[in-house]
């Protein structure tokens, strides 16, 4: 694990060798049920990504629009609200209509609410790729994270996935994120037979305790790449509408964080790794 963000970034820069394939580009999915912290948690990886000199575009997938607030500090436009206004004439949007400049250099795209009572998430979000690539925007980025609402899988919420080379799946050490989990994983299984999709690992967050989650992964194997605790700052930057990487500019106190941690050489080569 490597401390190189104001939360514990998930990418410790081994895994990240390994784990970025051959090709340029890499699209991510962060999955989970709402008020999990998929949001958080992207926005910290996209700034992260961002700054190992990563064109990073994060893209919103939730109806309540909020994903890149703390990247923005406010609720961009979305797509659907450009569309409509535009009357949908893709032909008169402009990249600058629905990308917005986020913290550290991230991208930032909301793709909105389907209308209510009659869309589908997977409309809007098939429409916003069908936009991004009309505007020669969608190949531009090393990195496209979506951020997706997916408590209940249907084929609609699954659309991000037919895009992304990897799913993470944000959880906490409760039962209902783990019985999404396992649906999300289930949706992952059924879509990677057809793409090149995989599934990164779990990340738990909000639970200083991991035993739900630890007997999930016994009897279903899945890597989880780090537990985070409730953490006050971040409940914090969520109302200062900053990530902690923007506070721990001008709080010093958020600075123990941004520094990475090592072992001594002696320390590591006696781990018993081979035990
Ligand atoms: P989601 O995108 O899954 O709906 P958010 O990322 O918006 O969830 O997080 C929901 C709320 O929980 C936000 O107010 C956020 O600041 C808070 N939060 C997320 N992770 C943590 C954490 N590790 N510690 C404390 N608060 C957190
Ligand atoms: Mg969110």
């Amino acid at each position: 694990m490597l401390l190189l963000g104001p939360i514990i970034v998930i990418l410790p820069r081994d895994q990240y060798s390994t784990w970025i394939p051959a090709k340029q580009k890499l699209i991510l999915a962060v999955y989970e049920k709402g008020g999990i912290g998929k949001s958080t948690t992207s926005c910290n990886i996209s700034i992260a990504l961002a700054r190992r000199g990563k064109k990073v575009l994060q893209i919103g997938c939730d109806p309540k629009h909020d994903s890149t607030f703390t990247l923005t500090g406010f609720l961009i436009p979305t797509i659907i609200d450009t569309l409509q206004v535009k009357d949908y004439h893709y032909e008169d949007v402009w990249p600058e209509d629905v990308i917005y400049k986020g913290y550290g250099g991230v991208d930032c795209v909301e793709v909105g609410g389907p209308p209510a009572g009659a869309g589908c998430g997977g409309y809007v979000v098939g429409e916003t790729v069908k936009l991004l690539k009309e505007l020669n925007a969608f190949y531009e980025y090393d990195i496209i994270l979506f951020d997706v609402l997916g408590d209940v899988v249907c084929g609609g919420f699954a659309a991000p996935l037919n895009y992304a080379d990897y799913c993470i799946i944000i959880t906490d050490n409760g039962f209902d994120a783990l019985f999404a989990a396992n649906r999300i994983s289930a949706s992952v299984r059924e879509k990677s037979n057809t793409h090149p999709l995989r599934l990164a690992s779990l990340v738990g967050n909000q639970t200083s305790e991991r035993d739900l989650i630890d007997k999930y992964v016994e009897s279903c194997p899945m890597p989880v790449l780090e537990v985070l605790p409730l953490v006050e700052d971040i409940r914090i930057s969520r109302v200062k509408g900053k990530t902690l990487f923007e506070m721990a500019e001008y709080q010093e106190n958020l600075n123990y964080v941004l520094i990475p941690r090592e072992i001594p050489d002696r320390e590591l080569f006696s781990l018993p790794f081979y035990l």
